[in-house]
């Protein structure tokens, strides 16, 4: 088992977002994470970075008891976060952008290779290295998100809704380079609102409604299960 989340509740303020999660990802696997709006996903997946403060629980990952670890000590241990919406440094060039995703490697030759290993992937990005973030089109920025957490050569790999807003063939083309990265042996948790391509990937995934796991199982499992195909499938 790679990650392991127990019992995890999560407040802002009177507004509880998660209560008494429990999840498992195995090395390997794609887990997607479904649910409508609010339900929780972000807060689930930016808990296990170490972005949010959490009431109570564990995480482990690795082994390791990471509960209170500091994001950047996660990131080291090989976690990478994707956050929702193509967080990039709007002034920064794509260069830049990328170098920053590298920030923790300590070589100069790792952060190249890295970024090397990115430009392979997205031949665009290399094509657009030198412009602005600010002038990529918005699948292209999620793009540079991808490739930003991949600067730091993650083993995991937290991904939050990275599809939102996009041209159904750029939905394709992401999920095609997460098909890619799981094939070359990167794990990745998954918040997903097409939830049709995330179960295609998915091998497994939970639903979650207001901040519970209301349903987990097999991909196959989720899509045939009637709940998940009236409220999520439109089936
Ligand atoms: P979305 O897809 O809309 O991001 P989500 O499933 O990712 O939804 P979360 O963003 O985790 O859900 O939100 C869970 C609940 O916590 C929601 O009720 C949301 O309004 C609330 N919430 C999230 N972040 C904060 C915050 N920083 N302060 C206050 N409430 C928050």
């Amino acid at each position: 088992m790679l990650l392991e989340v127990q019992n995890l509740y999560v407040s802002y303020g009177k507004i509880k977002a998660l209560w008494g999660v429990n999840i498992v990802v195995n090395k390997g696997e794609v887990v997607a994470l479904i649910g409508a709006n609010g339900a929780g996903k972000s807060s689930l997946l930016r808990s296990i970075m170490g972005l949010v403060r959490i009431e109570t629980g564990t995480i482990r990952y690795d082994g390791r008891n990471i509960t209170s670890w500091k994001p950047w000590d996660r990131a080291r241990l090989g976690i990478g976060f994707v956050p929702e919406g193509a967080r990039t440094f709007p002034d920064l060039t794509v260069e830049e952008n990328l170098i920053i995703g590298g920030v923790l490697s300590p070589h100069k030759r790792a952060v190249a290779n890295a970024m090397q290993r990115v430009f392979e992937l997205f031949p665009i990005l290399k094509e657009r290295r030198t412009q602005l973030a600010r002038t990529l089109s918005g699948g292209e920025r999620q793009m540079l998100s991808i490739g930003r957490a991949l600067m730091s050569n993650p083993t995991l790999l937290l991904v939050d809704e990275i599809t939102l807003g996009l041209m159904p063939i750029m939905v394709a083309q992401v999920f095609s380079v997460l098909c890619q990265l799981n094939s070359a042996g990167i794990t990745i948790l998954l918040a997903e609102q097409n939830v049709r391509e995330a179960l295609s990937l998915a091998g497994r995934g939970y639903v979650l409604e207001n901040g519970r796991i209301k349903l987990e199982g097999s991909a196959q499992e989720l899509r045939e299960n009637e709940a998940v195909k009236k409220a999520y499938l439109g089936i």
